[in-house]
């Protein structure tokens, strides 16, 4: 394993994606924090599809040894129990940093974790990076742009955020995170990438992790009432889980640092989503309206166009397409729990 300083390793990387036509490119290793979980067991599969060596670092908070479990014999993939706020040290080309909780019933069960995790992990992965060479990618949010007074939201919107609430953790934390990772490209040079992800569903996401594609699609297949939140007129985004990982695939394998919006620009009302559930899994599916969590964004939807000129991705699958897809998988592990 080389073990050389920044220079020899980024080397090699830079050599390999700069090959000849015809000469095979050289597997990478890639670390992928969160790699147990929804989104960074999909990212997963996609790079050992492609020939990568994985290395999944996780601490299983919200993620499942599940998620992975097909890989594990594969002489290509490894899975490390780990929490990222420790320092870890490895020999790799690239790493994918998403260990977080991502679902706002996760990360304000204990706040003070999760914003460790932001800072301290996050550093952790750039001092890495920065020992080995290695290309680094944070998965950030759109929860940056707070409750957004600029609609769509441009990456050029600087935001609008409660620094003292209780979503501070996370979104005062992603954005803490982004400081960290322009600091260590500025200062250190490290190689890195950011991209903003706006809400993403699809199989494996937890059954109850309170976000509302999945609590939606559970509290229906079970025949239990939709839960809507206020009064459901606050819009959200919605990007199937395929077309996020293309993206950010795409976004490590380029040469922009970002930040880029990755999600999809339909835009729906919470009552609308209900409705396409509705559609989806059970026309006697009814709904139930609950009081709104604090510091709720009234609505959300990705200015795209950064991304689709710079990186030529935009997503693909659009809700109504998306939603089956992960009804299959809930209605599987609903049944489990029987
Ligand atoms: P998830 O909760 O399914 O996955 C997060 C993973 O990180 C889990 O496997 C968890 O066990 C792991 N983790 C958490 N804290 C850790 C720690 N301290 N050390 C090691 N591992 C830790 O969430 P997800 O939806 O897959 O989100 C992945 C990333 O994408 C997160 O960084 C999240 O902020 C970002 N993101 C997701 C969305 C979305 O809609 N899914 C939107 C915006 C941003
Ligand atoms: N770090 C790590 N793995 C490495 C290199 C660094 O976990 O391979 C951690 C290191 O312990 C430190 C953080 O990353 O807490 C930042 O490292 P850096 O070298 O930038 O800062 P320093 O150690 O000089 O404070
Ligand atoms: N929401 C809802 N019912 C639920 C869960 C969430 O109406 O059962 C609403 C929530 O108030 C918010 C939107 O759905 O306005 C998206 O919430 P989610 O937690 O999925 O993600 P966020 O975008 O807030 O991070």
């Amino acid at each position: 394993i080389p073990r050389g300083g920044a220079s020899s390793v980024s080397a090699a990387a830079a050599g390999a994606r700069r090959l000849p036509v015809g000469v095979r490119k050289p597997s990478l290793r890639v670390v992928v924090t969160g790699g147990a979980g929804f989104v960074g067991s999909h990212l997963v599969d996609k790079l050992l599809a492609r020939g990568d060596s994985v290395i999944v670092v996780d601490n299983f908070f919200t993620g499942r040894k599940e998620n992975v479990a097909h890989h594990l014999g594969n002489p290509r993939f490894e899975l490390i129990r780990h929490d990222v706020v420790e320092p870890i040290l490895l020999e790799v080309d690239q790493i994918y940093h998403l260990a977080c909780p991502a679902s706002p019933v996760h990360y304000k069960f204990n706040p003070i974790k999760t914003i460790k995790t932001n800072v301290m992990g996050t550093l952790n992965m750039l001092g890495l990076a920065k020992r080995v060479g290695a290309r680094f990618l944070l998965t950030s949010t759109s929860e940056v742009y707070g409750d957004p007074l600029e609609h769509p939201q441009k990456e050029s919107y600087w935001g609008h955020v409660n620094p003292i609430g209780v979503r501070s953790c996370y979104d005062e934390g992603k954005r803490t995170a982004e400081t960290l990772t322009m600091d260590y490209h500025r200062g250190a040079g490290v190689e890195v990438r950011i991209a903003r992800i706006f809400n993403t569903y699809g199989p494996r996401m937890c059954l109850d992790d309170g976000r509302v594609v999945s609590n939606f699609v559970a509290q229906a297949l079970r025949k239990h009432p939709m839960t809507v939140y206020g009064d459901g007129k606050q819009t959200r985004s919605f990007q199937y889980v395929s077309d996020l990982v293309d993206g950010l695939v795409t976004l490590m394998e380029s040469n922009h640092i970002g930040p880029f919006n990755l999600g999809n620009p339909g835009e729906f009302t919470m009552l609308e989503l209900a409705q396409v559930v509705k559609e989806t899994i059970d026309p006697g599916a009814s709904v139930e309206f609950k009081p709104n969590t604090a510091d709720d964004p009234h609505m959300r939807k990705p200015d795209i166009s950064k991304a689709k000129s710079l990186l030529n991705w935009e997503p693909k699958i659009s809700l109504k397409q998306g939603l089956p897809r992960m009804v299959s998988d809930f209605q599987k592990r609903i049944m489990d729990e029987k």
